[in-house]
């Protein structure tokens, strides 16, 4: 059915069995305000971007319906913080429907805000804006770093408020997601005892996100591999741009193996793998470096929650799962060895001592509580240079001088001008610390990994300048730094001021250049400026 806002709506997830979803519209709010609208993201789900947004406050508020639409939400449970909740579902999310993509890829259309469902409990079924605003900077700004995510259709301002600790604005988010089944919706029927309809469940997502899995011999043995082998390639992603969750609870992680629930979520800014930001993360379960052993640890509730489809013999479907469990961590560890090679400039082919090479620098990274963004970024300069500097010294010669002396060390190199003051990017590093000063305590304590570096690229035939380049692409310069996600926050709440919030979403959208006139963007946050706690 297709209405003037170009939507065609094919909605097979309403089309399971009753015990899925719970029917339910939104509900209408006072004063709607669009404010902002992701006319690119419109146009690749193949809408209509000048009506949609012509209309927005009335559609992405859930005032008006959209034609074609089935509003539902959606049943799933959930372990929280290792604690299984038996029934949790959309509380204040509502599926309006989906659509097929100009690719051909089935993409949901979801409000989140929109007002009380049947599985609220207690809660009020709505957002405020500061949390809104959040996720529609963190997901764009994922997607842009290219992380498989959900994605941010619209913002629309309510008119109304909402209590939480104090009064906020309140609004309404659109999602886009390949779908919002977790984790959680297998947990949901297993834990009822409802075999039926985990099959059912595991039937949908094989056609709908695991085509090729049709014909495999045991295709939901495949399936659980497959989710694992996605779900590890994303982590993977995450850790290579320092990105924390937050919440990895089971209802917060996709069948589909994209990002989602952009609630305490942070960005690392000192490489420190326990590094925690969320406010609701008292035990640091969630910690930066955490977040595989997690991965993993979903991965088998997902696999528990399958037992009774994979084998009639319980006991070989147990053992099977548990292989499958067991496969997470090798396959965590090819995608991150990726991530991290690409990081430093290293090619495909390995050698024996790279392990080690790799541990060296993030050992130094966390002694010298440095930047993770913008070491690498720095690094990728450093690989440029054609013509290093003279040789760094060695080991034990003119490093206890150069510690003695502090940061600014005065010996008879250039002075090490800091690209991260004024322009960017100024330094052209060579393979001297110099480019590292203010990115970590002391820039001298690289130099020995830096020389150590740069004798194993000289066995790569890469080109310098191919390298770097290959560098820059993998290496953000922009990240969603907390301390500016908050400034711009706190500028559309309690001012009513976007111009953050749009700038930083511009900024965000090229992560990979080194765009100059948003310097103060790339910057750590400077000692009064860090966010030690995230809430959602
Ligand atoms: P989250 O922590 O965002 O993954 O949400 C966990 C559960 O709480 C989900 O079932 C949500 O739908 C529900 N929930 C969160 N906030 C609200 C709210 N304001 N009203 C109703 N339910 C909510
Ligand atoms: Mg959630
Ligand atoms: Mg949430």
């Amino acid at each position: 059915m297709s209405g003037a806002t170009g939507i065609s709506f094919d909605n097979s997830y309403a089309r399971l069995p009753d015990a899925f979803f719970a029917p339910v519209d939104p509900t209408p709010v006072e004063a709607p305000r669009l404010i902002k609208f992701n006319r690119a993201l419109a146009d690749e789900l193949g809408l209509d971007a000048d009506a949609l947004e012509r209309h927005g406050a009335g559609y992405f508020s859930g005032n008006v319906a959209l034609p074609g639409g089935l509003p539902l939400a959606m049943a799933y449970a959930g372990h929280q913080f290792g604690q299984f909740v038996p029934r949790l579902g959309d509380g204040r999310a509502i599926l309006l429907g989906e659509v097929i993509d100009r690719h051909g890829r089935r993409r949901d259309i979801q409000l989140k805000g929109a007002g009380q469902t049947p599985y609220s409990r207690r809660g009020d079924g709505r957002a405020a804006l500061g949390p809104v605003l959040r996720e529609y900077i963190v997901s764009e700004a994922m997607h842009a770093l290219g992380i498989p995510t959900t994605r941010a259709l619209a913002a629309v301002a309510t008119g109304q408020p909402v209590y939480r600790d104090r009064v906020l604005p309140g609004a309404v988010f659109t999602r886009v997601a390949a779908s919002h089944i977790r984790v959680g919706t297998f947990q949901f029927f297993a834990a009822r005892g409802d075999t039926d309809n985990v099959r059912v469940l595991a039937d949908h997502v094989i056609d709908r996100h695991y085509p090729e899995l049709k014909g495999a011999d045991r295709p939901y043995l495949a399936l659980i591999d497959a989710v694992a082998e996605r779900q590890a390639a994303l982590i993977a992603k995450w850790l290579g741009v320092g990105f924390i969750h937050g919440v990895m609870n089971t209802d917060n992680m996709t069948i589909s193996g994209e990002t989602i629930d952009f609630g305490p979520c942070a960005f690392m800014d000192r490489y420190d793998p326990r590094t925690v930001y969320s406010s609701i993360d008292q035990g640091g379960r969630y910690a930066f470096g955490n977040q595989p052993m997690i991965g993993q640890w979903n991965i088998a509730r997902l696999a528990e929650a399958m037992l009774a489809i994979l084998d009639d013999d319980q006991d070989k479907a147990v053992e099977a799962a548990n292989e499958a469990v067991g496969r997470f961590m090798e396959r965590f560890q090819a995608h991150w060895k990726t991530v991290i090679r690409g990081k430093i400039g290293l090619g495909e082919e390995e050698q024996e001592s790279d392990q080690a090479l790799i541990r060296d620098l993030l050992v130094t990274l966390y002694e010298q509580k440095a930047d993770y963004t913008l070491t690498f970024r720095r690094l990728a300069d450093a690989a440029e240079s054609q013509d290093p500097s003279p040789t760094p010294p060695h080991k034990g010669e003119g490093l206890t001088q150069l510690h003695s002396s502090g940061h600014n060390s005065a010996r008879s190199q250039p002075p090490a001008v800091s690209p991260l003051v004024g322009e960017m990017p100024a330094g052209r590093g060579g393979f001297t610390e110099a480019g590292f000063a203010n990115v970590m305590e002391d820039p001298a304590a690289l130099a020995p990994w830096l020389a150590a570096w740069r004798a194993r690229l000289a066995q790569d035939a890469t080109s310098p300048q191919e390298r770097a380049a290959a560098m820059r692409r993998v290496n953000p310069a922009f990240i969603p730094r907390n301390h500016k996600v908050e400034e711009a926050l706190t500028a559309a709440v309690d001012h009513g001021d976007f111009s953050l919030f749009e700038a930083l979403n511009d900024v965000l959208s090229k992560p990979y250049e080194d765009q100059p006139a948003f310097a103060a963007y790339a910057l750590p946050p400077k000692p009064g400026e860090e966010i030690t706690a995230t809430f959602c």
